[in-house]
């Protein structure tokens, strides 16, 4: 049941609940940021920020200590939202229509995107990702991510975020609803998008955590987002979601370095692997960005260990059929050609070697990989 977006409360601005009605962009805004939201905006009648300034466009630019940012502009989208008022004040104050995004993860927000996409579903073992459905259970009138979020409801015994009327539910213009609820604690949730059969939550189910951002409510593109139900406010992040938001790689791994860069193909073999958000991919991704470093370091034979324990690692992986063999020593060899260029001799034996002795010991990396 659809709800209009009703005035409960008369000031508009600082506290409390939504906006009146058809409040102006600029006071959509405002009220973010007044509850510690950083907000940014959107392209008039458009879900996706405005565009970027040229030279931030231009390939190989990173927002990382980005000019633009630091000048108070608002190009790279959710990395340039902001909390200052007057920043708010001039930016929406540019043109006529800009939406307003709230960037998730400084919001300690974490929404739950649900579609309903009419699509043919994807085979059985990718519609909850790491939960089997057996055969028999009928899956014939499963058409959309409210579908997929309810079997994983009930398969916990719990109330599907979707009729979770105790947190601010927002109804999409494609009929999809986003979900929007408080994290705690200190935990980084990652985003997700559920046609990724290995980091997803659900099928037709996104998460729009760190690195994400959520559309405000009262933006209208293409459509209205229009609040739904009771709640006017996010309500703590349920434990249980929690739990499967964790179980299904919403969480940066714990002690994993910064990621280093893998040669292209050997990113394909990690990508197989379930790339860098299920564990095995991560796992390989790790070894071998050691290998291809060692292109920075000529001599020693920190690379001939970092070889081997990435070829042992990836034998292990193959062991426990996360990858296939081929796959992993393709990826090996590219990482080390990256590394030494033109040793395929020696370095081929290390990979051999490494591998034939990871196969003995099947890998199957967990929550703590
Ligand atoms: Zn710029
Ligand atoms: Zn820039």
């Amino acid at each position: 049941m659809t709800h209009e977006l009703v005035v409960s409360c008369r000031d508009s601005g600082q506290s409390g609940c939504l906006p009146a009605v058809a409040p102006s962009n600029a006071a959509l805004a405002r009220w973010c940021a007044s509850r510690g939201w950083p907000v940014h905006p959107l392209a008039p009648g458009r879900t996706t920020p405005v565009a970027d300034c040229e030279a931030c466009g231009r390939p190989g630019h990173s927002p990382d200590g980005c000019a633009c940012i630091q000048a108070g502009r608002w190009c790279h989208g959710f990395q340039a939202a902001t909390l200052d008022f007057a920043r708010i004040e001039r930016w929406w104050s540019t043109q006529a229509g800009l939406g307003v995004g709230v960037a998730c993860g400084s919001a300690n927000l974490v929404v739950i995107d649900i579609d309903a996409h009419g699509q043919q579903p994807p085979d059985r073992d990718r519609l909850l990702p790491g939960i089997p459905i057996p055969r028999s259970v009928d899956l014939g009138g499963l058409a959309n991510g409210f579908h997929t979020l309810g079997v994983l409801a009930a398969l916990r015994g719990e109330v599907s975020p979707a009729d979770d009327e105790t947190t601010l539910r927002v109804r999409t213009p494609s009929g999809g609803l986003h979900v929007w609820y408080r994290a705690h604690g200190s935990h980084r949730w990652q985003c997700s998008t559920g046609s990724d059969g290995h980091c997803a939550l659900a099928w037709q189910v996104d998460v729009r955590a760190h690195g994400g951002y959520a559309i405000v409510p009262g933006t209208v593109a293409a459509g209205a987002y229009t609040v739904v139900g009771p709640a006017r406010e996010p309500a703590a992040l349920p434990d249980w979601l929690a739990h499967e938001l964790a179980r299904t790689g919403h969480l940066p791994p714990a002690h994993v370095p910064a990621p280093r860069p893998v040669p292209p193909r050997a990113r394909q073999a990690v990508i197989a692997a379930g790339g860098d958000c299920g564990p095995a991919g991560r796992a390989f991704a790790g070894v071998l960005g050691e290998v291809t470093a060692c292109e920075a370091v000529p001599e020693g034979d920190a690379f001939s260990v970092k070889l081997n324990r990435a070829a042992y690692t990836a034998g292990g992986l193959v062991a426990g059929g996360h990858l296939s063999k081929a796959a992993a020593e393709q990826a090996l060899r590219e990482a080390a050609e990256h590394a030494r260029p033109g040793q395929a001799r020696r370095y081929g034996a290390i990979i051999r070697s490494g591998l034939d002795a990871g196969l003995l010991r099947p890998l199957s990396p967990g929550g703590h990989a």
